[in-house]
C-alpha cells in the first residue's frame, strides 16, 4: 500500500512516524514497553489477531503535520485524560478538544487497519485526519467500573466496516471505557435541524435532498443506535462544510431554538450538550463535574466485552439504517454494507458477553 501522511493524505514529507496511541497514554496504562493485541483483522478471509509492541505502533505522517497536532490537540489531550481517571471537572473546552483526540485515534485507527490488512479493499482513504477530523456531529459515551484496573484497547478496528466507515470505535483506558461515533448529520434530526433524505455518509455521489425537520423539541436518545444508557452522553453538533452554504440550513442557525445548539449564526461548530435525566442540555460554561458517569460493577474481562460488543451493536446499528435506504444507493455499497455486517457478526459471535446479550437483551449493570 502507498504510503501517505495520515494528517495530509500526500506522500510524508520529512518522514516521521506517528504514535497513533501516544506515548503519554501507554504511560498513563502500564509499561510503555508491553506487547499489544491488534485486531481481530481479517486477511483473505483469516481472522488473526496480532501481538506487538505498543511503541511500535506507528503511522507515517509528515513532521509538520504531526508537529502542528502535537501542538494543538495531542499535549492538551494528555492532562484531560488524567482529569478523567481522577475523575476532575472538565469544561466545554476540554470537552471539544477530547473530542478532536477523538476523531484522530477513530480516522487513525481506520488507516491503522488499512495497513496491517494490505488494504484488501484496495480502498484510498476518502479523507485524512487534517479533513475528516472536526466536521460531522460527534458523540461521546463515556463509562465507568468500580473497580480499578490498568488497560489500553481499542475496539471495533481491524474489519472492513471502519475502512469504509470510520465513524465508530470503542476504546478503554484504564477503568474508563468511551465510544466515539461522528458522522454527517448523525443528531440533526433530533436536535430539529434539516437532514437529508439519504446520509451522505452512505452514497455520497447522490443528490441529497435537505428536508426540513417538523421537531421543534429535542428528541432524547439523540440517536437511535440503542447503547446502554449507563453513561454520560457528550453531543456536538457540526454543520459539514459540504451543506455551509446551503440557505435553508443555514436559515436556522440564528433562531432562538437553536441558541441552545451553536454560539452564535456564525459559527457552525455547535456547543457541548450532554444528556441529564433524558434532557438534553448545554455543557456548563464552567468546569464542571457533569460529565462523571454512574458507575458500573464489573470486572475487567466483563468490561472490555462490554465496550467491544456495544461499539460493534452501534456499527452494525449504523449498517442497518444504511441497509433500509437499499433503493437509494448504489448496489455496490448495499452489498459492502451487507458484507461488513456478516463480518462483524461473526466477530460478535465470539464475544462471551454476546450470548447473554442476544439472550436477554441487557448490558452488566
Ligand atoms: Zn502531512
Amino acid at each position: 500500500m502507498e504510503r501517505f501522511c495520515i494528517f495530509c493524505g500526500k506522500p510524508p514529507v520529512d518522514k516521521n512516524n506517528e504514535h497513533l496511541l501516544p506515548k503519554w497514554l501507554l504511560e498513563l496504562t502500564g509499561s510503555i514497553n508491553r506487547q499489544g493485541t491488534f485486531g481481530p483483522f481479517i486477511n483473505d478471509g483469516i481472522v488473526e489477531i496480532k501481538k506487538f509492541p505498543f511503541k511500535t505502533f506507528v503511522l507515517p505522517a509528515c513532521y509538520q503535520c504531526n508537529k502542528d497536532f502535537g501542538e494543538q490537540i495531542e499535549g492538551k489531550a494528555r492532562q484531560i485524560m488524567q482529569d478523567i481517571i481522577d475523575k476532575r471537572p472538565l469544561d466545554p473546552k476540554d470537552l471539544n478538544l477530547l473530542l478532536a483526540w477523538f476523531d484522530k485515534i477513530r480516522i487513525g485507527s481506520a488507516f491503522a487497519s488499512m495497513y496491517h490488512t494490505q488494504n484488501v479493499h484496495n480502498k484510498a482513504p476518502h479523507y485524512y485526519i487534517n479533513t475528516g477530523a472536526m466536521r460531522n456531529d460527534r458523540l461521546l459515551l463515556i463509562y465507568r467500573t468500580k473497580q480499578d484496573f490498568e488497560c489500553l484497547n481499542v475496539f471495533g478496528v481491524g474489519l472492513s466496516f471502519i475502512m469504509h466507515y470510520p465513524i465508530c470505535i470503542g476504546t478503554i483506558v484504564n477503568n474508563v471505557g468511551f465510544i466515539n461515533m461522528s458522522y454527517s448529520f448523525m443528531l440533526h434530526k433530533a436536535l430539529g435541524l434539516p437532514f437529508p433524505l439519504v446520509n451522505p455518509e452512505y452514497a455520497s455521489d447522490r443528490e441529497f435532498l435537505i428536508l426540513k425537520n417538523p421537531n421543534s423539541s429535542f428528541i432524547y436518545p439523540f440517536i437511535d443506535h440503542g447503547y446502554n444508557a449507563k453513561c454520560s452522553e457528550v453531543f456536538q453538533s457540526i454543520i459539514p462544510p459540504s451543506v455551509r452554504q446551503d440557505p435553508l440550513v443555514n436559515s436556522y442557525y440564528g433562531l432562538s431554538q437553536y441558541e441552545t445548539i451553536f454560539p452564535s449564526k456564525e459559527t457552525l461548530i455547535g456547543n457541548i450538550l450532554y444528556a441529564s435525566n433524558k434532557k438534553i442540555l448545554k455543557y456548563p460554561s464552567q468546569k464542571s463535574l457533569q460529565w462523571i458517569p454512574e458507575e458500573l460493577n464489573c470486572d475487567q474481562e466483563t468490561f472490555q466485552n462490554f465496550i467491544a460488543m456495544q461499539t460493534l451493536l452501534m456499527q452494525n446499528s449504523f449498517i442497518k439504517k444504511g441497509l433500509k435506504l437499499k433503493e437509494n444507493l448504489p448496489n455496490s455499497v448495499y452489498l459492502c454494507l451487507k458484507d461488513c455486517l456478516e463480518e462483524n457478526t461473526s466477530i460478535l459471535k465470539i464475544l462471551p458477553l454476546y450470548k447473554t446479550f442476544i439472550r436477554r437483551k441487557i448490558f452488566p449493570e
